[in-house]
C-alpha cells in the first residue's frame, strides 16, 4: 500500500525501512507534523502514519478523505489525537500499536530517580569543569524507602519490580489491583494514604477525566515533605503550575518529568536555537532539582522495532481484508472517558 508517513525523523525512516525490506508498501516520507495545512501531501496515498503529536481532528481527516486516504496507521498506542467519530463516518479506518515499551518506560522512569537523588546530572558537569566538591550532592538510599506506584498495569508492574529489587516498599493505587503487584508484597491504599507515606510517587495511570490533574494543589498538601515525584505517562496528570508552587515551599523535594501538559509545542524538536515562549516550561527548568526529559521512556531499539513491525502488519492485514486485532473504533461511554492510554 502506498504510505504517507507524517513527522518522520531519521529513527522513523531507519526503523520503518527496515520493517518493509521485502518493499510491500512504498513508503513516502514528509517531515511535517500532519495537520489541516500540510495533510494535503497525502493526496493519493490510501493510507497515513502518523504519531502522538499529528492532528488528526475532523478538519485533517476531511481533508485526507476527499483525496482518497482509508487509513490510519498510528505508530503509537495513544489516539486522543485522532476524532474517531469523524473517521469512522468518512469511512477511514484507524489502527495502533497498543503497547511497545513497558521495560523502557518503567527503566526511563527508574533513570529519573537514581539521577534526582544522586544528582547525576550535576555532578557530569561538575567534573568536566574540574569542580570535584561534594557539596549540594548528597543523596539517600532507596533500600528502605517507599514508593507510591499510581497505575499498575504493565509499566507500573515493572517499575514495581526494579524498585522492589532496590529493598523499597511498595504502596499503589490502581482502579483495579493487580495481583502479580500484591506478590511482590505491594499494599494497594486509597491515594491520600499513598500521599502521605511515599517517599517517591510514580505515576503510570492513562490520561482520562478522574486523573487530570490527579496531582493538583490539594494533593501536594498531603504529600511527605521533601518527597519525589516522577511522571513518565502524561504530562497532564500533573498541574504544573501546582507542582511549581510545592517545589517553591520545599514540598516537592524533586520532580522527574519525561512529559508536559504542553509538550506538543516543544517535544521532538531542536528547537536551540530559538526562545521559548513558555513561561511555565522555562520556570520548570530553572529548579535545580527537577529533572526533565523530552518524550523519551519509550525510546529504546526494541520498542522502535516492535512499532516498525506492528504498523507495517497492522497495514497489510487492512491492505488484504484480514481481520486487524489492533483496529480502534469509537467506544460507547466508558471507554471514550480514555482520553490517552
Ligand atoms: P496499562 O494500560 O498497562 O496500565 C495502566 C493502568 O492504569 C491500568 O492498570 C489501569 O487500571 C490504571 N488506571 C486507569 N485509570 C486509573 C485511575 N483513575 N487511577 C489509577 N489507575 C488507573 O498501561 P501502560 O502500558 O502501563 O502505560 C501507562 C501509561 O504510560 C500510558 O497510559 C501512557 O500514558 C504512558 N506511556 C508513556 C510513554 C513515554 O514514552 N513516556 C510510553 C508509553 C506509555
Amino acid at each position: 500500500m502506498k504510505v504517507a508517513v507524517f513527522s518522520t525523523k531519521a529513527y522513523d525512516r531507519q526503523f520503518l525501512e527496515a520493517a518493509n525490506s521485502d518493499k510491500q508498501h512504498d513508503l513516502v516520507f514528509f517531515e511535517p507534523r500532519l495537520t489541516r495545512d500540510t495533510a494535503i501531501l497525502a493526496a493519493g496515498f490510501p493510507a497515513v502514519c502518523v504519531f502522538v503529536h499529528d492532528q488528526v481532528d475532523a478538519s485533517t481527516l476531511e481533508v485526507l478523505a476527499s483525496h482518497g486516504t482509508r487509513l490510519i496507521a498510528l505508530r503509537c498506542a495513544g489516539f486522543n489525537n485522532v476524532d474517531l467519530n469523524t473517521a469512522a463516518d468518512l469511512g477511514i479506518t484507524v489502527v495502533r500499536v497498543p503497547a511497545y515499551s513497558p521495560y523502557g518506560v518503567a527503566e526511563h522512569a527508574v533513570g529519573l530517580i537514581l539521577s534526582l537523588n544522586r544528582k547525576i546530572h550535576h555532578a557530569y558537569s561538575r567534573v568536566r569543569e574540574g569542580n570535584f566538591s561534594l557539596n549540594r550532592l548528597l543523596g539517600f538510599n532507596l533500600n528502605g524507602r517507599t514508593v507510591g506506584v499510581i497505575g499498575t498495569g504493565k509499566i507500573g508492574l515493572i517499575l514495581g519490580q526494579i524498585m522492589k529489587g532496590f529493598g523499597c516498599h511498595l504502596l499503589a493505587y490502581d482502579v483495579y489491583h493487580n495481583p502479580e503487584l500484591e506478590a511482590l508484597g505491594g499494599k494497594y491504599v486509597e491515594l491520600p494514604e499513598l500521599f502521605a507515606n511515599s517517599d517517591i510517587i510514580s505515576l503510570h495511570c492513562p490520561l482520562t477525566e478522574e486523573t487530570h490533574h490527579l496531582i493538583d494543589e490539594q494533593a501536594i498538601a498531603q504529600m511527605k515533605p521533601g518527597m519525589m515525584i516522577i511522571n513518565t505517562s502524561r504530562g497532564a496528570l500533573i498541574d504544573t503550575e501546582a507542582v511549581i508552587e510545592g517545589l517553591k515551599s520545599g514540598q516537592i523535594g524533586y520532580l522527574g518529568v519525561d512529559v508536559y501538559e504542553q509538550e506538543s509545542e516543544l517535544f521532538f524538536e531542536d528547537l536551540s536555537g530559538e526562545i521559548i515562549q513558555d513561561d511555565v516550561f522555562q520556570h520548570l527548568t530553572t529548579f535545580p532539582n527537577v529533572l526533565i526529559t523530552g518524550h523519551q521512556a519509550f525510546f529504546t531499539e526494541e520498542a522502535l522495532r516492535n512499532i516498525s513491525d506492528t504498523t507495517m502488519s497492522n497495514i497489510a492485514d487492512i491492505e488484504q481484508g484480514r481481520p486487524c486485532h489492533n483496529e480502534i473504533r469509537a467506544q460507547p461511554q466508558a471507554e471514550n472517558k480514555v482520553l490517552v492510554k
